[in-house]
């Protein structure tokens, strides 16, 4: 049985390079240190496949062949005034490219998912700048590392060991056996609560005194520190030395507060978003006080009241923390090839997302070229997605629009998206059954290996899309003429 080593895992922006696979029989039968959802991913990447191009006859999908496919799908889009091509945080840097020419082509509007996750963090960045670094010089320096409005334990289960406070670095140690012993007194106070509930009178346990919320020593502890700001307590939350739990939609004021308390500016106020002020005392000193410092944030902040005004706020923390000592800041990226699709898109446009190619040039203007608003506007007149399912995640107006225009789908799976075309394109998994590159969180460029052959007919993304690219090329070219 062939071993394929230093595999990148498809699935989220750590693209973890150190997957090992176990090929037999063409079909992947072991993965070693993936996290469950890399493994679930390369073992079941087959479940709901699609084998063969359908195109809407009638009311339903029939089989086609690829070239019959092509061709409805360019008549479709060179008919159209003003197209939609969305998706392309789940493929290759390659397809995207042949994507964005298309578009171009078209005269259409090309938009990725940042549009709906980070796509904030992109105009705050525009704004204030970032300073940012790899994950590596992280996971080797970083002595305080903070989470805000992310919750990796679940959504990215490998960055801690791989490159936060789990990890061993070349100057700091990994808290590993801190964060067991820490578990193993939890489970014992838990245990012993759990007896003394049996034993003791309900009216006694009921008079036992509310826990006094005093700052955590663990702040003041040597080595690595992680803390996490979020609005529930989540499993990373848990492992956390120090946890602010924030009421929702007041991280703006919690940003700035920290803000001045690091720039020892008088703070008039007992609490800020339900935290006591010398709870942020704490949390400012911890800040100056580290010799690397990182902020990792998620969707929490992108996407809570404030949006591009929160990351505004903490990109502009950061900078005041650099005043003095290192600190950086970087995007929580979901999809494993979102920071890809931002990078192609401003190689080939100057602009990371949302860009309009209607008047001949790119033109970017977020609220109104953005697919979200284009949809909800019913300004597209069809659509090519590809690699994702807006009609499961996008608001039910846009989706409405969406489906009641030609729609095009290329994707290795039936989705609720490719249920409601009408063309669906099969095509090969990136980073499974073709191979690419993709962008980490970080902006490092990895390849993604081809480890088993794909089903036969079966093409990539870039292939498809090359294909209706000439397609659409030639059926303008006769129009002209
Ligand atoms: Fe894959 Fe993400 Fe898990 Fe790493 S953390 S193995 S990239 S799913």
């Amino acid at each position: 049985m062939p071993n394929i080593n230093a595999v990148t895992c498809p699935f989220c922006g750590c693209l973890c390079d150190d997957i090992a696979l176990t090929v037999k029989n063409r079909e992947i039968v072991k993965v070693k240190n993936g996290c469950s959802i890399s493994e679930s991913k390369f073992l079941g990447y087959s479940n709901n496949r699609l084998f063969k191009p359908l195109i809407r006859k009638n009311g339903n999908l029939e089989e086609v062949s690829v070239k019959g496919a092509v061709s409805r799908a360019a008549e479709l889009l060179v008919n159209a005034n003003y197209p939609l091509l969305y998706g392309w945080s789940s493929t290759s840097c390659e397809a995207i490219s042949v994507g964005i020419e298309l578009a171009e082509e078209l005269g259409g509007v090309i938009d990725n998912t940042s549009t709906i996750c980070h796509g904030p963090s992109e105009l705050g960045v525009q704004d204030v700048g970032i300073s940012s670094c790899t994950l590596g010089q992280v996971r080797h320096r970083a002595d305080l590392v903070i989470y805000w409005g992310s919750n990796p334990w679940s959504a990215h289960p490998r960055h801690i060991e791989r490159y936060t406070t789990f990890s061993d670095g070349r100057f700091e140690r990994s808290e590993w056996k801190a964060y067991l012993m820490k578990t193993k007194a939890s489970n014992v106070k838990k245990k012993v609560q759990s007896a003394m509930r049996r034993t003791a009178p309900t009216a006694e346990i009921a008079e036992a005194p509310a826990p006094i919320l005093s700052p955590c020593p663990a702040i003041l502890k040597k080595g690595r520190k992680l803390v996490v700001v979020d609005v529930r307590k989540t499993r990373t939350a848990e492992v956390a030395d120090y946890f602010l739990q924030v009421e929702p939609n007041k991280d703006y004021e919690l940003l700035h507060v920290l803000r001045a308390l690091i720039r020892e500016e008088e703070v008039d106020v007992d609490e800020v978003a339900g935290i006591p002020i010398e709870h942020l005392d704490e949390i400012a000193e911890a800040m100056i006080d580290c010799s690397f410092g990182v902020i990792f944030f998620g969707l929490g902040l992108t996407m809570s009241r404030g949006k591009m005004r929160n990351v505004d706020a903490a990109l502009s923390l950061t900078r005041d923390l650099n005043r003095l000592t290192k600190f950086v800041i970087i995007p929580m990226r979901g999809h494993f090839n979102v920071s890809g699709a931002d990078t192609v898109f401003t190689w080939q446009t100057g602009y990371p997302f949302a860009v309009d190619f209607s008047l001949g040039y790119p033109r970017y203007n977020p609220g109104e070229t953005t697919a979200v608003d284009v949809l909800l506007r019913k300004e597209s007149d069809a659509a090519l997605v590809v690699a994702s399912d807006p009609v499961a995640n996008m608001p039910k107006k846009a989706v409405q629009h969406l489906v009641d225009c030609p729609l095009i789908v290329v994707d290795p799976r039936m989705n609720a998206t490719s249920q409601m075309a009408d063309v669906v394109f099969p095509s090969r998994f990136v980073g499974i059954e073709a191979e690419g590159t993709a962008y980490r969180m970080d902006h490092v460029p990895l390849p993604l290996k081809k480890v088993v052959e794909a089903p036969r007919g079966i093409l990539s993304d870039q292939i498809i899309l090359q294909r209706i690219l000439s397609e659409v090329k030639r059926l303008r070219r006769k129009k002209r003429s």
